[in-house]
């Protein structure tokens, strides 16, 4: 599943490469993703004027509003400088035509594909916060109102596991099960402690420990944007080295010490008993 740092690699690939450009042609193959794919004519003839993202909602701004889109669970975008005929999984083209004179580029296609199509793609004229996919969402795990504070402060008096509270995106957004293990790992926490008895130290390292892990991911990923235009294959998603995510029985990377793993919620977690005692 792409999770945040993806997302971001995604987000920054489709800010480099379509800003500026002009949405031309929609062409939806598929509507049937997550949600009925119903998208204006009136984003037509309209400039890509940035791309943000709200947790692992990529936002398209135009001048009438955002095209809000979600990967999913096997979602990815590419980009197409040439025609590339659309295989089975290729549901949606979103045609841009570079209009800066001095510019040598054509159309770009923007290509979603998407074998289980839990992805989605909604409209959102005005104000992007206020579309129900967002309003109740968290902090952004790499902004500043992520703190050793803030999460403390969470964490008081709840019964739940600390790595469920991690994974809690009305607490904090975009934190999949992936990085939540290995943020806990390098925090030398145990994924099923009780989130009220985190310290207030403990907070201080989880939550320095989240950004780094999801900072190293998104640069990681940052050097294979060359790969994001490639025509065939999947865009540029990358592996850190794991310290425990799916390593059960296989020594730790620190002290050698077998990876255990662990139920929380509907979860399995991975940790190393003596690192993280
Ligand atoms: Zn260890």
């Amino acid at each position: 599943m792409p999770e945040l740092p993806e997302v971001e690699t995604t987000r920054r690939g489709l800010a480099q490469h379509l800003s500026g450009c002009v949405l031309s042609k929609i062409d939806v193959r598929q509507p049937n993703l997550r949600w009925l794919v119903v998208l204006p004519e009136s984003l037509l003839g309209q400039r890509l004027l940035g791309v943000t993202r709200r947790a692992k909602y990529l936002l398209l701004r135009f001048a009438s509003g955002n095209l809000i889109i979600h990967l999913g669970m096997s979602g990815s975008l590419r980009i197409l400088t040439a025609y590339h005929p659309a295989g089975k999984h290729d549901h949606i083209d979103l045609i841009f035509s570079e209009t800066r004179s001095n510019s040598p580029r054509g159309n770009s296609i923007l290509r979603y594909t998407d074998p289980r199509r839990f992805g989605s793609f909604h409209y959102q004229p005005g104000a992007v916060s206020e579309h129900w996919l967002l309003q109740k969402l968290g902090v952004e795990p790499l902004a500043q109102e992520f703190s050793g504070l803030y999460l403390y402060h969470h964490a008081q008096r709840r019964k739940t596991a600390i790595k469920n509270l991690l994974m809690n995106h009305q607490v904090v957004v975009g934190i999949g099960n992936i990085y939540a293990s290995e943020a806990l790992f390098r925090a030398a926490i145990r994924p099923n402690v009780r989130a009220s008895r985190l310290t207030r130290a403990g907070a201080e390292r989880l939550v320095i420990s989240t950004k780094e892990t999801l900072e190293e991911a998104i640069l990681s990923g940052g050097t294979t944007l060359q790969d994001f235009t490639a025509t065939d294959g999947r865009p540029g998603y990358f592996r850190q080295q794991l310290y425990v995510y799916g390593r059960t029985g296989k020594p730790c990377r620190l002290c050698g010490t077998s990876v255990k793993r662990v139920a929380t919620g509907q979860r399995m977690s991975f940790y190393c008993p003596k690192c993280q005692s």
